[in-house]
Formats: structure tokens, sequence, C-alpha cells
């Protein structure tokens, strides 16, 4: 307990909390980056999606010089289903989300989308494919329907609030003094934070992407939030392939295969049920902590 006040150690879990922040900005923006991107092979073609059914192949990763973070990495999760990571904090869980738009390449081994290696295809192509809900969302400076259309530019003013009442968004943005035109970010209106993860969630279901990157926060809501966030991100999951860092055990129950993440590696793999019954798996015991993992 004493090291929790321990001012090193909260200063570097601050730094790592900035490096979140930042990430989660560059995730929202660069997956809406459509020009052509470095590292892109010059034969490369556009990525054809058919069932969203995404494969890594002994996967290992570094950022740059450092440790290998990522060791051999083999994981599936399939189309239209949902595949839940899970693990101790730093097991590479978040690092496998930000290699699926190629924020990172990995060092080796391939990811593949229906087959087609991601290394292959049009950054453009594999970016309009995927969308991302980060749980600490991202406000931009602008209107709400500003920062919903961001999820697709030329989306038209009904589609906004086609997407905004689907992530069960559209009643409170009505009762916002100006509506949708309503001034949002630094200078704007004060939105809860299950407000704003409901304008996040109308975000990526305005891209209407086949697959969908979850990253879930570990701090709750309110009960009245959370079972608002919950209804518009089942909507969100419908019919897609879902990957999600998760750490609310309903989400992790809910899913339709577990990856249990430890040190860079897949350490156990299956539904909630028949990993919460091997009495020596990582899973039961962190199940059995019944806390957020
Ligand atoms: P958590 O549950 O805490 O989010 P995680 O399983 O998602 O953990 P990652 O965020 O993937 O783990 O981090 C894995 C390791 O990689 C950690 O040791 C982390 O410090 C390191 N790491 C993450 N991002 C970077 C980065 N941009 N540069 C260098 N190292 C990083």
């Amino acid at each position: 307990l004493l090291m929790a006040y321990d001012p090193a150690r909260r200063l570097a879990r601050l730094q790592v909390q900035l490096e979140r922040a930042v990430v989660n900005a560059r995730m929202i923006y660069e997956l809406l980056d459509l020009q052509p991107q470095q590292r892109e092979r010059a034969d490369a073609k556009d990525l054809v999606v058919t069932d969203a059914k995404i494969e890594l192949e002994n996967v290992s990763f570094r950022y740059g010089n450092g440790d290998e973070i990522l060791k051999g990495v083999n994981l599936m999760a399939e189309g239209g289903k949902t595949t839940a990571l899970v693990g101790p904090s730093g097991a590479g869980k978040s690092t496998i989300i930000s290699l699926l738009p190629r924020f990172y390449d990995p060092a080796e081994g391939r990811i593949l989308i229906d087959g087609q290696d991601i290394s292959h295809v049009t950054k453009a192509s594999l970016r309009h494919h995927l969308a991302y809900v980060s749980q600490q969302p991202y406000l931009f400076e602008g209107s709400i329907r500003d920062n919903i259309r961001y999820g697709r530019p030329e989306a038209t003013d009904t589609e906004v609030e086609e997407a905004a009442k689907l992530a069960y968004a559209h009643d409170f943005i009505l009762a916002q003094p100006q509506g949708y035109d309503t001034p949002v970010g630094e200078n704007g209106v004060t939105l809860s934070g299950g407000q704003r993860q409901r304008l996040s969630i109308a975000r990526a279901l305005v891209r209407n992407a086949p697959i969908l990157l979850l990253d879930e926060a570990t701090s709750a809501l309110d009960n009245e939030s959370e079972a608002a966030v919950q209804k518009a991100l089942e909507t969100a999951m419908r019919g897609r392939t879902v990957v999600v860092v998760a750490h609310r055990l309903s989400t992790i129950v809910k899913a339709d295969k577990i990856v249990v993440m430890n040190e860079g590696r897949v350490a156990e793999e299956g539904s909630h049920e028949a990993l919460a019954q091997r009495p020596d798996g990582l899973y039961a015991r962190l199940n059995n902590l019944q806390k957020p993992i």
C-alpha cells in the first residue's frame, strides 16, 4: 500500500497515462488519414474483406530497441465474433491492438485479414475497414455533429444522427443547448464520462467498419451511464469482428473467445467456462481475485 504513495511511482504512472492518451488520439486521427502512408509496398493492393477474420501468425514485436514485448503470438479472431484479450498489465494486449492498423509492424510473423497479409495491402484500405473505440474518449474542438462525423467525413447529417441513435446518444444530444450544433471540447459544454463514451461509440458506428477494436477502461462509470454505454457497445459489436482489451468481467464472460496473455505470449485461450475450470490456469487465478483484470 505504501508503494502506491511513492511519488516516483505516481509520476511514472502519470507518464504512462499521458502516453496512452496520445496514442488514443493518434489512433483516431490516423485511422482517418486516407493518404497513402510510408512503408507501403509499391505493389500494395486494396484489402478485400469478406468474413473479417483476423489471424496473427507467430508475431514478435519490440518497441525500437527495447525488450521483446510480443513473443511468437498466434491468435485467431473469427469473423463476426468477439475476441477478448485479458491478462496482467504489461502483457502486450494493447500492443496487439496497435499492430492491426499498422501503427507498428511485427519484427517477425505476419498478420492476416481474410488471408491477406496486412503489410501487403494499402494502409488506406486497411484502415477503412477498422474502427477504434477507446474508453478514454477523445473529443475534438467543434460541435457534437463534427465529433461524430470525424468517424467518416462524408457522412450526411442523417447518417450522423442514425449513428447517435444507435449509440444511445441522440436524446442527450437533443437536450444540449444547441442540439447537434452544441460545441464540445475545451471551450464547449461539459459532458459526463458516459456521454463522451457514447459519442466516441457513435463516431465508430458512423464508419460502419466490419472490424471494431476496443480498448476498455479500468475506471468505472456510475451505474446509469454504465448501462447506457454497455447497450451502445453491444449495438456497435453486433455483426462485427471485435478485438477488445477487456477489463470488465461482463465483457469477458460474454466474449466468444478469451485469449489470456502473459509476458508477451498467449498463455491460454477458450471460453470463460472452459478457462475458469482449469485449476492451475492463469485465467482461473485472475478470475478468483474478483477484481477487474
Ligand atoms: P495494460 O493492461 O496495462 O494496458 P497491456 O497488456 O495492454 O497492459 P501493453 O500496453 O501492450 O500491455 O504494453 C506492453 C509493454 O510494452 C509494457 O511493458 C509497456 O511499458 C510497453 N510499451 C507500451 N507502449 C509502448 C511504447 N509506445 N513505447 C515503448 N514501450 C511501450
